[in-house]
Order: structure tokens, then sequence, then C-alpha cells
């Protein structure tokens, strides 16, 4: 076969590898399904690409090719755009200097035990984790961009982003149940981080026994307690969350810090 020698990695890091490959998919793969965006998709597109060139913790060659991107969906008056063009930006078709996203696919802490498994879906998690986490640090990097003093914008964003564009339309449609029932109950950026974790979790709940489980990546509850001890307690004999402890931890391993640039092209 052709199957990829394993590459070593910590379940206590985020690797660049992934991000970066989630959106070399997300951009090249996932949206070539959608021939020209307009209206909703459009709208849709334009905030996530103003949420990760405004957020994304990455490399300066990465973040130039979003702002680039952002700076041109904002100028263009149109209200089609074709995919081929956004393509021929990602792609650095003008050659601007400096800006680059790689297009090999290279899974480092979302690599599954055999192909199919893990890798996509994994990174747009960690991707949103990530982006959840930034915002709750950095409270101005939104300002000018219509999205700022909305605590939820990085959590609509991915709702839409999912609904519209996200491949697995089941997953969608779950997704939006969720957000339909408990979004509306954020009300700060800390709160939009613990959404993400507590909604991750029932889909691991969800899914855990069932095709999609990755048998060498059980679906658990996570953070284990020996990723964060301190996350459990129990009351009465009955396992409860520290949900202070839980932000704490989330704002660390997700946070800019904790990300390992290892088994980078
Ligand atoms: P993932 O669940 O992808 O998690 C990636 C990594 O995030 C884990 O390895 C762990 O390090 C970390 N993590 C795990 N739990 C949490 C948490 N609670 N908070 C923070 N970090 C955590 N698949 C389906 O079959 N049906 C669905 O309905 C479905 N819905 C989905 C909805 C969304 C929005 C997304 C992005 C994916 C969905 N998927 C669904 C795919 C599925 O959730 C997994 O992404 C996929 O099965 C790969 O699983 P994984 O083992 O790589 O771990």
């Amino acid at each position: 076969g052709t199957a990829e020698a394993w590459k070593d990695f910590e379940k206590s890091k985020v690797y660049m590898a992934d991000l970066e490959s989630g959106l070399h998919y997300l951009l090249r793969v996932e949206l070539a399904t959608h021939q020209t965006l307009e209206g909703e998709e459009l709208k849709t597109f334009k905030d996530f690409v103003t949420v990760v060139a405004k957020l994304f913790p990455g490399r300066q060659s990465v973040v130039k090719l979003l702002e680039t991107l952002l700076e041109w969906l904002v100028s263009l008056p149109l209200e089609k755009i074709p995919f081929d063009a956004i393509l021929d930006l990602v792609n650095n078709k003008m050659r601007i200097s400096g800006m680059f996203l790689s297009d090999q696919l290279q899974w480092v802490g979302c690599q599954g035990s055999r192909v199919g498994l893990r890798g996509y879906p994994c990174s747009l998690w960690t991707l949103f984790h990530v982006l959840t986490v930034q915002a709750a640090s950095r409270p101005d990097a939104l300002a000018n961009t219509g999205l700022e003093e909305n605590p939820k914008a990085v959590l609509q964003t991915m709702r839409k982003y999912i609904v519209n564009f996200f491949g697995c339309q089941e997953c969608g449609k779950h997704f939006e149940e969720m957000a339909v029932a408990s979004l509306p109950q954020v009300k700060s950026v800390d709160q939009a981080v613990l959404w993400l974790w507590r909604k991750h979790n029932q889909v691991n709940g969800r899914l855990a026994g069932t095709m999609s489980e990755d048998p060498h990546f059980p679906k658990t509850q996570w953070p284990s307690p020996d990723l964060c001890p301190t996350c459990h307690e129990e009351q009465d004999g009955i396992h409860v969350w520290n949900e202070d402890k839980v932000l704490m931890f989330l704002k660390q391993h997700y946070g800019a810090a904790n990300i390992s640039p290892k088994h980078m092209y």
C-alpha cells in the first residue's frame, strides 16, 4: 500500500501541520464543490476568511495569504465570485512575495490509523477551538470587521460554514440542531470557548462505538484525567467537570504557545 510512516506526536500538543493541512483542504478541495459563491454562501465565506485572517495564529506567509484573500473579497463589488478566482489567489498566481499555503496534506495530531478516518474533520474542530481561544485572548483582533463586539462571532461563522460547506451533511444537520438549542445562551468569549468544548464532547458521545470512530483513537469525554486532572471532580460519587479549570486548560491547550511546528512542510 501507500501507507505513510507514522508520525510521532503528543496528545498534549496542537500541530500547525494539521491546521495548515485543514486550511489547504478547505480552500482548495471542499470549496471546489461550489463553482460560484453568491448570496448566503458568499457572505459565509467572507466571514470565514475574516475570522481566519484576523485570528489564525500561524506562519507569516499563511497569514499574509489570508489577509490578501480578505482584502480582495472586501474590495470586490461582485455579487458572485467564481471558485477559480479564489483558487488563483490561494495559489498565488499573481506571485505576491511572502505569501504561501502548502498544498500538501500532512496530518500529525489528526493522522488516522487508515485513510478515511480523522484528517480533515479533526483539523476543522482543532481550527475552531484555536479560533475561539484566540478570540477570547485578543479582544480587539476583530475590530473594524463588522464582527467586533459579538462574543459569538467565531461560533456563528463556524455554524454557517458547517451548514453551507462542510461535506458531511448529516454533521451539519446535527450541529445546527445543537446551535439552535443552546447558542443563544452564549454571552461572552469565554462562554464561547466552553460552548464549543461542550458540544464537541456531545458529538464524541454520540459517535462513540460507531463507524466514524478510529479504533486507535476512541471517542472520549475530553480532556481525559491524564491531560487535565483538575478538570475532573466528583460530587456525591458522580463525575462533574470543573468548568473554570476546563476553560483554563482549553486556553492553554489551544493557545498559540502550544502549537507545535513539528512535521511541517
Ligand atoms: P475529533 O472529534 O475530530 O477531535 C479532534 C481532536 O480534538 C481530538 O483528537 C482531541 O485532541 C480534541 N478534542 C476532542 N474532544 C474535544 C472537546 N470536547 N473539546 C476540545 N477538543 C477536543 N461525524 C459523524 O460521523 N457524525 C456527525 O454528526 C459529525 N458531526 C460533526 C460536526 C462537526 C462540526 C465536525 C467538525 C465534525 C463532525 N463529525 C461528525 C466528525 C467527527 O466529529 C470527528 O471529527 C471525526 O470522526 C474524527 O474524529 P477524531 O478521532 O479525529 O476526533
